[in-house]
């Protein structure tokens, strides 16, 4: 059983790197299989401005080329590629990619979220011909245009200011008068004057043939349509976690977030932990996810030291009840 290891994290965004760094630091050696697009959503953002440490903002690709390296300089090893299928239901967990089996004692799935779409026919069609999900991606394509963004949460309007640098005007088109975006983002969009607000419209349509000439939009209260032209969409209408691969065998919620016991990274199987986006929806942060991370690599090397009294040296275990300090 020498090829089997006691840590496999799978997901290489936040989540996974700080649980490789801090099993790393046990002495577990953790092997990540970080997705042939490493880093996770972070790759795609512009400023990073409220993570804790970098009061001038940090690039988010920038900021996981870091993390992934504090994760690396303590003996993390990486293979660069998507997990293709699991199997939790014996021990030693097995993980594959393609043909290559990973075997391992822990498994801590840190995949995170993507992007949703909108799931249009022509939305599709269009996709890298004018529809885009990621403005620090491809906004510089579409210098001079009207861009248009469709969404109401701080994706949207973080999305809609970046694309400010870009486009003549920026359109945020919301289905409701209300936004779900932090009051900050709201008021900084309201005091740019090349952002525009539609509301409460929804993109019915995305027009053109071979690349992007405009939209159709729907007035959710009155259900009248009108055409308008655009340059760019961009769609930034929230997230779905990574899960497919899970879901047939770790508990989750109905929209396939898994599902951790609360206080714990542990999932309805022991040895298997969730952490980061992939088992958060409501705070989805960069930092929670860390933090989230940072929890499932202590609860795998409690797991391990509990299950198999093999765990490394148990850096970070609970130490044994310490004499009161006399002062
Ligand atoms: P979100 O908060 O879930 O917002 C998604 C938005 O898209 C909502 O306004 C929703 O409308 C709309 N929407 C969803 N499905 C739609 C559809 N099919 N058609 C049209 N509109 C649709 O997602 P998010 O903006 O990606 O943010 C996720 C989390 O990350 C949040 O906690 C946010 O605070 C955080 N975040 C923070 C920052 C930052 O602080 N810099 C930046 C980005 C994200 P309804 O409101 O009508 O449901």
């Amino acid at each position: 059983m020498s090829d089997v290891r006691d840590v496999i994290v799978i997901g290489g965004g936040p989540a996974g790197y700080t649980a490789a760094l801090y099993a790393a630091r046990a002495n577990l050696q953790p092997l990540v299989i970080e997705g042939f697009s490493w880093g996770g959503q972070l790759m795609i953002t512009s400023d990073v401005e409220n993570y804790p440490g970098y009061p001038d903002g940090v690039m988010g690709p920038e900021m996981m080329a870091e993390f992934r390296r504090q994760a690396e300089r303590f003996g993390t090893e990486f293979v660069t590629d998507d997990v293709t299928r699991v199997d939790f239901s014996e021990r030693p967990f097995r993980v594959w990619v393609e043909g290559e089996e990973y075997r391992a004692r822990s498994v801590i799935v840190a995949t995170g979220a993507s992007a949703r779409w909108l799931g249009l026919e022509s939305e599709e069609r269009l996709k890298g011909r004018g529809v885009s999900a990621c403005a620090t991606c491809d906004g510089a394509f579409f210098r001079d245009k009207h861009i248009f963004v469709v969404g109401g949460g701080d994706s949207a309007f973080e999305e809609a200011l970046f694309l400010t640098r870009f486009g003549y005007k920026v359109t945020l088109v919301h289905r409701r008068d209300e936004f779900r975006a932090s009051q900050i983002m709201v008021d900084r969009a309201r005091d740019n004057e090349k952002i525009e607000f539609k509301t409460p419209f929804a993109v019915e349509e995305v027009l053109g043939e071979d690349s992007i000439s405009g939209l159709r939009l729907r007035n959710t209260e009155t259900d009248e349509t009108e055409e308008v032209e655009a340059g760019a969409l961009f769609v930034a209408i929230g997230h779905d976690p990574n899960t497919n691969l899970f879901v047939d065998q770790l508990d989750h919620d109905a929209n396939g977030y898994l599902v951790t016991k609360p206080g714990t990274t542990e999932t309805n199987i022991a040895g298997v932990f969730a952490a980061g986006d992939v088992q958060d929806h409501v705070y989805r942060q960069a930092v929670t996810a860390a933090g989230s991370g940072c929890m499932a690599a202590l609860d795998a090397e409690r797991f391990l030291a509990a299950d198999e009294g093999h765990a490394g040296t148990a850096l970070t275990a609970p130490r044994p009840e310490a004499e009161p300090t006399k002062v």
